[in-house]
């Protein structure tokens, strides 16, 4: 059947990004009508991405300390896994929050429409529904959130359950005995440390010198050297060369260092996780019967405010750009809201929070040490080793590191570095620090609570000026690096 309606606004996508849009421009009065295939918002996100693999995370992490707590004079036995119950557990959890959202949408007056959207126009959408109509929805304003999919290799066996992408890995359908991790990113990690704690031995090949590519790597360090404990081997600057499915599992050879001494010869393994980044969803949008334009990075080009060259289309998201998170996707959403409700708004974050899941954890925000290495930017770095810190000793973890990026002549805090267990949390003082343009006195004169974590941010601030209690180490004239 076909049919026909109007909106104010049309939210293509109900991630994140999304639905944030949608629930804001609902706040301010706009009419809106949200699409997406799911049975609720969420996206990405809250279905396969972002709370199942925290969900489970978490799990490995209490696996991982009870086997630790030994070293402590405290030992359990050998963990039982029941993994249908926590696969259950997991399930649950993206339920009630997909389900919370949905709930939100309709006390918002949101109208979800369950379908695929395609463009026909800069003013119309049509709409394929799940029930198998078809409406052809107008709109004022739309906005393109449809998110990414996982990047695919090319050689690796089609359509093998053997092997894996994020969302398969994530359905938790066994525990593989030996499992290859293609990607040393943070999607990699996280699902690889997750196996590895339920029993998988986890190999993990990444093409380029480090875990994290990219990231700084004093705080990649502590990660990669827990990692090595954790997992069975990490290939660096390896590649996968051949991948061959047999009855018995799939067949690797490797080129590169990883590979040196075994030139040609195969490894095998049970279940392979491809996990070498996402691909914006722009394909079968219909994009071509509107004015956006797709870059040569596949990303929607957009303006500061998210708008595409189609005045009537806006673009947020995964599908819009780096870094693909969720909080910028929000963010974004909410600006992009704000930009179509007549507002002078414009995207401009000095800080985007990036957290690697791991155990430790790693995060960052703002301006890196390697992003001002690159591009020529004279910055001063000040540390704090994690163990002078009280509280990481009474959590037996004091392999972290704090470090600020700061801008030499202003003194102000350009960008903030954590790596240790809750790094992802802490990291939330540093994005408000760069935010409000705080300097490293306004950090080392904040009283931060004691004994936490959170102390390591206060007193690398003093350790910029060489005044931190806990550790010694003189202020040295304009030296780069304290
Ligand atoms: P998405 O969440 O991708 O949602 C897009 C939605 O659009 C989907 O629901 C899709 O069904 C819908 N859609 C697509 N095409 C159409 C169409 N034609 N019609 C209707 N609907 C359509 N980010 C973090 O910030 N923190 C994390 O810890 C984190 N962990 C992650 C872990 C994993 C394993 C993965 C895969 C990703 C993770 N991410 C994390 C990334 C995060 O999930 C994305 O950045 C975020 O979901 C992007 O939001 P979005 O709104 O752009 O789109």
């Amino acid at each position: 059947m076909a049919g026909a309606a109007s909106t104010a606004l049309a939210v293509v996508g109900g991630g994140p990004g999304g639905y944030a849009a949608a629930f804001l421009a609902a706040d301010l009065g706009l009419d809106v009508t949200l699409i997406d295939l799911e049975p609720n918002p969420g996206g990405v996100c809250l279905y396969r991405g972002c709370i199942p693999s925290k969900a489970l995370l978490h799990v490995a992490k209490l696996v991982e300390e009870a086997r630790e707590a030994s070293a402590w004079g405290v030992r359990f036995g050998d963990p039982e896994i029941d993994l249908d119950e926590l696969r259950a557990w997991k399930d649950d959890v993206v339920a009630k929050l997909t389900g919370g959202v949905g709930q939100l949408a309709k006390h918002r007056r949101v109208r979800y429409l369950r379908g695929i959207a395609t463009f026909r126009d800069g003013r119309t959408l049509r709409v394929d529904t799940r029930d198998g109509d078809e409406t052809t929805l107008s709109f004022e304003h739309a906005i393109l959130a449809t998110g990414s999919r996982p990047t695919r290799l090319p050689g690796f066996p089609e359509g093998s359950d053997r092997v894996l992408d994020s969302t398969t890995a994530l359905e938790l359908r066994d525990v593989p005995k030996r499992l290859l991790v293609v990607g040393g990113g943070y999607i990699g990690l996280e699902l690889g440390s997750v196996y590895a704690a339920l029993g998988s031995k986890v190999t993990v090949v990444e093409m380029t010198p480090s875990l994290l590519p990219g990231v700084d790597a004093d705080l990649v360090r502590p990660l990669a050297k827990r990692l090595e404990d954790k997992l069975e081997a990490i290939l660096l600057e390896t590649r996968v060369a051949e991948v061959v499915e047999r009855k018995d599992g799939l067949a690797v050879r490797f080129e590169g260092k990883g590979a040196e001494g075994s030139p040609g010869k195969a490894r095998r393994f049970d279940r392979v996780l491809v996990a070498v980044g996402r691909r914006p969803n722009t394909a079968g949008l219909g994009l071509e019967s509107t004015r956006v334009e797709v870059g040569d990075d596949g990303f929607v080009r957009i303006d500061s405010r998210r708008r595409t060259a189609e005045p009537t289309i806006w673009a947020i998201g995964d599908v819009a750009g780096q870094p693909m998170l969720a909080h910028k996707a929000s963010h974004e959403g909410r600006v992009a809201v704000e930009a179509i409700a007549g507002r002078a708004v414009a995207f401009e974050p000095r800080a985007i929070p990036a957290v690697v899941f791991t155990d430790p954890e790693v995060a960052w925000c703002g301006l890196s040490e390697t992003e001002a290495k690159r591009d020529g930017t004279k910055v001063e770095i000040a540390r704090f080793p994690w163990a002078a810190s009280g509280r990481a000793k009474t959590l037996g973890r004091d392999d972290g590191v704090t470090k600020l990026v700061v801008d030499p002549d202003s003194e102000r805090v350009l960008g903030v570095g954590l790596c240790g267990p809750g790094a992802g949390e802490l990291i939330a003082e540093g994005v408000l620090a760069v935010e409000m343009g705080a300097t490293v006195e306004d950090l080392a004169l904040t009283i931060h609570p004691h004994p936490t974590l959170s102390e390591t941010i206060m007193e690398a601030a003093e350790a910029f000026s060489g005044r931190a209690t806990h550790i010694y180490r003189p202020r040295r004239g304009h030296s780069s690096e304290r």
